[in-house]
């Protein structure tokens, strides 16, 4: 028994990763793509993304974390890696070491990252985080003058990028991230001020390279765009791309559940007439959330059915009416089937979330299958 013959997994379409890359990279044009890889690429899987876009000509990406670096690193990626988050200074050797590129979010940080390179002879590479209306890492938009000076009086690191965060640019209203956009820009006119060559810019998540093309800059950095799911409700004019994720169970059991009997714990759902219920092996533990229970739709053999009961933590029950299902057939819980799609943004409103926690929340115990 190998963990693929699980009944239950996610396939990974790296073909529609490769497609949704090009057509990000057409929208963008001169801007760089810095793809966002971050959570095991939001549940696709580190190396497997990450190397299809190194394969596929990304110049460079980008993780949260110096572990998901570090692991890219062994996978045996050698294209430059953004740490987009904090990093504590225990962490900051791991960087130089492993030549992954430090984000700067404060005077103090950047003044550690280089004396930690000077100590070492090396060079770090340095991106610049300032914050125009965020309020969470990075240097006030107001006060990003005195990163710029600090970092020109460091001599062991090189500034390759300033870059700043949307906090708002999947709102139909764009007025707060136009203003964000203007707060960053105008930080940025330190360099032509002092006669100096402004750095690699970028601000855009999938959100505003949909929305906010004069936002786009020197490099974009897509994450949920680039698995398939749009970030807003207009997106599909502008940009076409295709979930690259789906995910799939079996029917393990079968019954006939009498009127009147309740389903599932706590017996949130009683049938009002005989009905026929079947079994499949995903639950909460693998990331089909609790709250899908009594919401949430499954397609079995091209017919939409509910999910009956509460999720249980590996179970979950389907009320298939007057239908057959038979066991050993398949489950869409994500993906097509026939002419019927259930979509990830489908889960993330049947279960009150973002698309972005539907995704990361797959747990590991779900194999994924990745196709070429
Ligand atoms: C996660 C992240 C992104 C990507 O966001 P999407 O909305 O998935 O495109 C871009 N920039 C930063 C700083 C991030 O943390």
């Amino acid at each position: 028994m190998t963990e693929s013959s699980r009944p239950t997994w996610c396939d990974i379409d790296l073909a529609a990763l490769e497609r949704n890359y090009r057509a990000i990279e057409h929208v963008v044009g001169e801007s760089k793509m810095m793809p966002v890889i971050k959570a095991d690429a939001y549940g696709h899987g580190l190396i497997q993304i990450g190397s299809r876009l190194q394969d596929i000509g990304a110049p460079r990406l980008a993780v949260a974390y110096v572990e998901e670096g570090l692991a890219l690193r062994a996978g045996g990626i050698t294209i430059p890696i953004q740490v987009l988050g904090g990093a504590v200074t225990r962490q900051i050797p791991s960087f130089l070491e492993h030549d992954l590129t430090f984000t700067a979010p404060s005077v103090d940080k950047l003044l550690q990252i280089d004396q930690a390179a000077k100590d070492t002879k090396t060079t770090a590479k340095v991106h610049l985080k300032i914050d125009t209306g965020m309020e969470r890492i990075g240097v006030h938009h107001y006060n990003a003058d005195t990163l710029f000076e600090a970092s020109l009086k460091c001599t062991s690191l090189q500034v390759e990028g300033v870059f700043s965060h949307f906090a708002s640019a999947d709102d139909p209203d764009l007025s707060s991230a136009r203003q964000q956009l203007e707060r960053f820009l105008q930080a940025l006119e330190f360099y032509p001020r002092h006669s100096l060559p402004t750095p690699t810019r970028h601000i855009a998540n999938s959100a505003a390279i949909v929305s906010l093309p004069e936002a786009h800059l020197d490099l974009v950095r897509p994450g949920l765009l680039l698995y398939g799911i749009e970030p807003t409700e207009e997106t599909s004019q502008t940009i076409s791309v295709e979930p690259v994720l789906s995910w799939r169970s079996e029917v393990i059991y079968f019954k006939v559940v009498r009127e009147g009997s309740p389903v599932g714990y706590g017996g949130t759902w009683t049938p009002d007439r005989s009905t026929r219920i079947v079994t499949i092996p995903v639950g909460y533990a693998d990331g089909y959330r609790r709250g899908l229970s009594n919401r949430a739709q499954v397609i079995i053999n091209g017919n939409r059915h509910n999910v009956v009961g509460r999720v249980c933590m590996d179970q979950t029950m389907i009320d298939i009416g007057a239908t057959s299902a038979y066991n050993g057939d398949q489950v869409v819980l994500v993906g097509s089937d026939g002419n019927d799609t259930i979509t990830i943004g489908d889960l993330a409103q049947w279960s009150d979330t973002v698309p972005y926690e539907v995704l990361t929340s797959i747990t590991m115990r779900v194999p994924r299958r990745w196709h070429p």
